[in-house]
């Protein structure tokens, strides 16, 4: 069967490194296996989803270059979900609710001053019809709740069934679930609107995804789905559940992730396949290193390298990351770009540059120190205003700066940081920077000459 993986957002904000890491996983895996890559946008919830959000996910999937094969959204699936779930309602694994939030959290309450677990206690499964049929009278709407495989602790009512689910994750090995520990869960709201851990499954199933993966906050859902998915008749898909992220302090990231968004790294300049790097391997075996082609990266990748542990999150090492990739950008590839920035000279200038530059942007600044006004910093004027006499005439190429620096060690004495510090100084107006050698052709005589005399 044809590998299928989706990666599954709900449109209420934009993409940030958290979800960009569930992303990248699902896509490599795709592209590794020529699987498929679905998007699915999860916006059951009409409230909090929005077609602004739905777009800019578009939009910061193929910023970071990653195509999907497939979009589907939830929200035009509804007749799907009523579907499926009429045919658990008829088989009885979906029963009628009918507390409301209050009276469910007395329930709680009262289970935990007796000292036993908060879990549903599955009092829908003993109504009568009667009994519904009064409830209804007083104007009470059903949610509806799943029935999980497991002995009912309250008044076994169930015959005694297996409570344990468990699978072979493919990041964190075997996995299991107890649900006996857990309340059956509403699927479908009073509103007739079903939740996620529902729609996901069926549109897992509809779908023929046949591996999912996602964070570890998803362990629970997971055992809970399995056993949607059995209910439904289907196998269920692989499953494999990263560790999530944490910033460089060792705290969780979740509140701070909304100013580490795909936007505000594009608007800070740095590369989409810098992101994409950093995304898919922090947090496993291979060293964080920059590739500018996704299929390296689709080379590398293998979901038993993803460590169980947190991967910790810190933008500096992203910064990092940036700039050495484009200290291995060629020319070629960056040209365009440079052309819009107003950045001349070509590859020489580039290669000449590339080195000290964090954001492509910073080339121009390069740009405008070697061709127009800057203010030099004059350090030892003695020294530099010999230099300036001893200028050899244009035209200049990589070899002036070695003649001509040496030059004006013979005729100073200075060597070293003494002759070479000042010399940038007064050249660049900064302590460091590109080789020089690269840089003074662009300079020029007439501005060489001005800046060394100050
Ligand atoms: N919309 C869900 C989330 O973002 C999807 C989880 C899943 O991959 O199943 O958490």
């Amino acid at each position: 069967m044809k590998l299928s993986v989706r990666f599954a957002p709900s449109p209420t904000g934009r993409l940030h490194i958290g979800n960009i890491r569930t992303a990248v996983l699902n896509y490599l895996l795709a592209r590794k296996a020529g699987g498929t890559f679905l998007l699915r946008l999860d916006d059951t919830d009409r409230e909090r989803s929005t077609e602004e959000f739905a777009e800019g996910i578009r939009t910061d999937l193929r910023w970071l270059g990653l195509a999907w094969d497939r979009e589907e959204r939830q929200s035009a699936r509804f007749a799907r979900y009523t579907e499926v779930a009429d045919a658990l309602k008829a088989s009885g694994r979906l029963y009628a609710c009918y507390e409301s939030e209050d009276e469910l959290d007395k329930k709680r309450k009262r289970q935990l001053a007796r000292g036993l677990p908060p879990i549903y206690d599955r009092a829908g499964l003993k109504l009568t019809g009667d009994e519904k049929a009064s409830l209804e009278a007083e104007g009470r709407r059903p949610h509806w709740r799943f029935r999980l495989p497991n002995t009912d602790p309250a008044g076994g009512l169930l015959a005694p069934e297996p409570t344990i689910v468990s699978w072979n994750d493919l990041v964190r090995g075997d996995q299991t679930v107890d649900l006996g520990s857990l309340s059956d869960p509403v699927l479908i709201r009073e509103d007739a609107t079903p939740l996620y851990t529902f729609t996901s499954v069926v549109d897992d199933v509809d779908f023929a995804i046949t591996h999912v993966v996602r964070g570890e906050d998803h362990v629970t859902n997971t055992g809970v789905q399995i056993a949607i998915f059995e209910a439904l008749g289907a196998a269920p898909p692989a499953f494999g559940h990263h560790s999530l992220l944490i910033g460089a302090d060792g705290h969780a990231l979740s509140k701070r992730l909304g100013t580490l968004s795909v936007e505000t790294f594009r608007s800070d300049g740095l590369e989409p396949m810098a992101v994409v790097s950093h995304a898919s391997l922090l947090g496993t075996s291979d060293a964080i290193e920059p590739h500018r082609h996704i299929e390296e990266l689709a080379e590398l990748f293998d979901l038993a390298k993803v460590s169980t542990a947190p991967a910790r999150f810190d933008p500096a090492e992203l910064r990092t990351l940036n700039a050495k990739l484009l200290h291995k950008e060629p020319y070629e590839d960056v040209a365009e770009r440079l052309a819009a920035l107003g950045v001349g000279g070509g590859a020489t200038f580039w290669e000449a540059v590339r080195g000290n530059v964090g954001v492509l942007a910073e080339a121009r600044d390069w740009w405008d120190i070697a061709t127009s006004d800057i203010d030099p910093v004059i350090e030892n004027a003695e020294l530099t205003a010999r230099a300036a006499d001893l200028l050899p005439p244009e035209p200049w190429d990589a070899g002036t700066w070695g003649a001509w620096t040496a030059e004006v060690g013979k005729a100073t004495g200075a060597k070293g940081r003494a002759l070479f510090h000042p010399l940038r100084l007064a050249l660049t107006g900064r302590d460091s920077g590109p080789e020089l050698k690269a840089l003074l052709p662009f300079i020029g005589h007439p501005r060489a000459a001005s800046r060394l005399r100050g």
